[in-house]
């Protein structure tokens, strides 16, 4: 048996997360092992559905998001490689059988302005010239220029590769089965037996976070679930803004965003069945046939494509749809970040840089009091 893999700090879970936070981490000096059940961004990080947008995000979550949205902006440079980011804007709409959403629209901008992100509501002739293609059931828009999308198959494996060439070991095909703290250090087995050491732990392992933090005797109740992806046959690219809509409706709350290739990608909150045991999740064709629906309704234009491809990926939600985020009050160095609920991908780098940062600091201005691992006991 070979010697355990002994670093400052071991992560568990190659995702957004893990591989943003292994990168951050080699930044402040510290060495670094991160360790994947499967490949670096092939879970939620890699099939979702690519909305890099601060809107619709709970106002005191926007002081992280803004963080992030500067590490996608500066994506290239920072990782030597091409995420696909576009900064094309967002858009959140709302139907006209609901104009009561048009005040929460502003609402929300004002709130939100005061936090650094600035959201334009635009209306009647000023919205139909600025995107002709809305349907007319289209009432209102918030839109925030500084935001887009990105490729979420390139993300996860630049920060990895980045990672890498900054010193980080990364092991993939390494599934932790066992961890405990002996010592000052945390020992870590694979399922093949390797051992890894480390006096910190971070537990990025999305949905199944909650198997690692139980052998620590936390408990969180992580809910799987896979929203429903689809995408279309290429046409020319006409459509700037990534665009969802704003609506307390399940089955509405759909959206699409067009890459530069042409294709659309569609995506909605209706979720598939999951099965994260066995690492997978199915589509339901019927949730995509609803989806088209509504996407019909906000851009009639994409009524006649055809859809090439359809997918899903598995999530962890948590019961008040907030991640959990910091160190662990029961165990000296055990650190989380997980459980996203639908809306990590866009956070990624920026937890990636605020764990690294308090975990190397002991301190980070992001507030992190709303996604305290204690908010759902010991
Ligand atoms: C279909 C879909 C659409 C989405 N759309 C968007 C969107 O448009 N915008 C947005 O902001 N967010 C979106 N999200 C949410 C976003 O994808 C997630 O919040 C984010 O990717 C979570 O990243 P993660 O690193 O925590 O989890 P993951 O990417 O799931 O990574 C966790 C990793 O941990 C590994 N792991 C688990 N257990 C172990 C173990 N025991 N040992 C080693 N490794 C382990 C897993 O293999 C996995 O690779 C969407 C999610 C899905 C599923």
């Amino acid at each position: 048996m070979s010697a355990p893999v002994q670093s400052d700090v071991a992560i568990i879970g190659g995702g957004i997360m893990g591989a943003s936070a292994a990168f951050f981490l080699r930044r402040h000096g510290l060495s670094v092992t991160l360790l994947e059940t499967d490949k670096v961004g092939r879970q939620a990080s890699g099939t979702n559905f690519g909305n890099v947008r601060r809107q619709g995000r709970p106002i005191f979550q926007l002081p992280l998001a803004n963080r992030a949205s500067r590490i996608w902006r500066t994506a290239r440079e920072l990782l030597g490689s091409d995420v696909e980011y576009l900064q094309s804007g967002h858009m959140r709409v709302c139907f006209s059988d609901r104009p009561e959403n048009v005040g929460a629209m502003e609402d929300y901008a004002t709130k939100a302005r005061e936090e650094g992100l600035d959201l334009e509501i635009l209306t009647g002739n000023t919205l139909r010239a600025r995107f002709p293609w809305l349907g007319p059931e289209v009432l209102a828009g918030s839109h925030s220029a500084m935001d887009g999308h990105a490729n979420p198959r390139l993300a996860a494996p630049a920060f990895a590769r980045a990672a890498i060439a900054a010193g980080a070991q990364v092991f993939e095909d390494t599934r932790i089965t066992g961890a405990a703290k002996i010592g000052d250090d945390f020992e870590l087995e694979a399922d093949d037996g390797r051992l890894f050491r480390a006096p910190v732990l971070l537990v990025t392992a999305g949905a199944w976070a909650g198997k690692i933090a139980t052998q620590f005797g936390e408990d969180f109740a992580i809910t799987p679930r896979a929203p429903t992806m689809s995408v279309t046959e290429p046409v020319p690219y006409a459509i700037e803004p990534s665009l969802g809509v704003m609506t307390a409706l399940e089955v509405e709350t759909v959206y699409f965003r067009q890459v530069e290739r042409g294709n659309i990608v569609i995506g909605g909150s209706t979720r598939a069945p999951s099965y994260p045991d066995e690492y997978r999740s199915y589509v339901l064709p019927e949730s995509t046939m609803t989806q088209f629906e509504h996407i019909r309704r906000l851009a009639p234009v994409l009524a006649n494509l055809s859809i090439i491809r359809v997918w899903t990926g598995i999530e962890g939600y948590m019961d008040d749809s907030l991640p959990v985020m910091g160190p662990s009050s029961n165990v000296p160095g055990l650190y989380h970040a997980f459980g996203f609920s639908g809306a990590g991908f866009q956070l990624g780098p920026g937890v990636g840089e605020t764990m690294a940062e308090l975990i190397a600091t002991g301190a980070t201005d992001i507030p992190l009091a709303p996604y305290s691992p204690d908010r759902f006991g010991k």
